[in-house]
């Protein structure tokens, strides 16, 4: 079983409730930022850089639960900035928990070790560990010396403190796939369950445009994806990684992965923010989705990017014949461990 066996229902169960009351704009994985500070200024990451001026600014508590309250997506990847800086962390997640959500906690994993004591296992929480490559490279990008050890160290004691932890890379123009197929080996051994890999995105706010990939270097990227998948759990769908491969298209669904942070409710995505709402009704009723995706807004050309594609893989959007039959099988293989 790839995922948690609850977490499969729990969103099977969800987009099938939704798609009986004939609802368009599903939310699945609400981004919820609850801070833009970070203590790493890694490369590729455009909120540093996009909400400077705001890096001081926090959601409460309160606000948190009430993005939850009005977005009902299953799953809450917690985001940032890095959330483990933020002074209230453990109460958000814990009662995003109680609201039986299941909660991504996104970090780049350097205060991971001082900071596990905060939180309880449960199934219905991972940590997803940003890690970019081998330790010189990762602390390259993160431009920390020292940084993937920290995090490794991170992963050690989430792991040893019975927490379900999995990684998240971003794979560049010049990343070396081999070397992050060795990382993965290296950090199963240490208790990794699953990896999530992501085509870097060339956001407007990021200044190193050289690593940011056209749609054809990330099907060269990840022609060789097949046999990696065979041998660690990845937790990208297999339609997804068909697109990213260049063998079929997708539509960009963003409203699928809607995000709050301390600016409000930004729209269109996780990427791009023409603007901010005061709340989720109104995203969703101003955004003009149609006009977003590839072929459409300039912005969109070139992104690959999961949050806005693994939401049309998970919602059936543009399916075709086989796609339910790959997705059951690749969510009974894989290595994480099944849960309540
Ligand atoms: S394709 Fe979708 S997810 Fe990507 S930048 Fe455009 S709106 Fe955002």
């Amino acid at each position: 079983m790839r995922f948690p066996l609850g977490l499969t229902t729990t969103l099977a169960s969800y987009i099938a409730r939704k798609k009986m009351a004939g609802e368009r704009y599903v939310p699945l994985v609400l981004m919820l930022e609850p801070l833009f500070a970070c203590n790493l200024t890694c490369t590729g990451c455009g909120r540093i850089r996009e909400y400077e001026h705001l890096k001081a600014r926090q959601l409460s508590v309160e606000d948190c639960l009430g993005a939850a309250r009005e977005c009902a997506a299953p799953v809450v990847s917690v985001c940032g900035g890095e959330p483990l800086i933020h002074p209230h962390i453990e109460h958000i997640t814990a009662e995003l928990i109680r609201m039986r959500r299941y909660v991504y906690l996104c970090t780049n994993g350097t205060l991971l070790a001082q900071s596990i004591d905060k939180f309880t296992p449960s199934s219905r929480l991972l940590f997803n560990v940003h890690i970019d490559g081998p330790a010189e490279v990762h602390d390259m990008i993160v431009q920390r010396d020292g940084a993937y050890l920290s995090a490794f160290k991170g992963i050690q004691a989430a792991a040893a403190h019975g927490f379900q932890v999995t990684v998240n890379t971003t794979i560049y123009k010049q990343t070396d796939m081999r070397q992050i197929d060795e990382v993965m080996t290296a950090l199963e051994e240490i208790g990794v369950k699953c990896f999530m890999l992501s085509p870097a995105y060339s956001y407007a706010s990021v200044d190193d445009r050289e690593s940011f990939m056209s749609r054809d270097n990330i099907a060269e990227k990840f022609a060789g994806i097949d046999a990696m998948a065979a041998r660690h759990c990845l937790a990208d769908s297999p339609v997804y990684l068909d697109f990213l491969k260049g063998n079929r298209d997708l539509r960009c669904t963003a409203w699928g992965n809607p995000t709050r942070n301390p600016a409000g409710w930004r729209s269109p995505c996780y990427l791009i923010a023409d603007r901010h709402y005061a709340s989720y009704r109104d995203l969703i009723a101003n955004t003009d989705w149609e006009y977003y995706g590839a072929g459409r807004d300039p912005r969109c050309r070139d992104c690959m990017v999961h949050c806005g594609y693994e939401p049309t893989v998970a919602l059936m959007v543009n399916k075709r014949k086989g796609d339910l039959y790959k997705m059951i099988k690749w969510q009974m293989s894989g290595k994480v461990a099944a849960n309540k």
